[in-house]
């Protein structure tokens, strides 16, 4: 009687685990082909947008971009952290 207990509680408990681990693996599967598909890669942000990073051209830091703290040079748009570093790279 007590054995027949303890193996359906351990039914439970291995058919809870195995829905789950599927779980997990839906989940994943389901974000690989999200991840891969174009119509998400092509949405990425319009530069300027918020949120977004750029490296400061003289010291490297890391900053949002400011409308007043760039520079264009050979075609390329520079960017500052500050107007002292833009003034270095003036
Ligand atoms: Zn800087």
């Amino acid at each position: 009687m007590l054995r027949a207990l303890i193996y359906i509680l351990a039914s439970i408990f291995i058919i809870t685990l195995l829905r789950g681990i599927i779980g997990i693996i839906t989940k994943g599967v389901g974000q690989l082909f999200e991840e891969q598909s174009p119509t998400q890669a092509s949405k990425s942000p319009a530069p300027g947008a918020g949120g977004e990073l750029y490296k400061c051209a003289t010291c490297g830091t890391f900053s949002s971009p400011k409308a007043n703290l760039t520079l264009q040079r050979n075609g390329q748009t520079l960017y500052f952290c500050s107007e002292s570093c833009k003034a270095k790279n003036a």
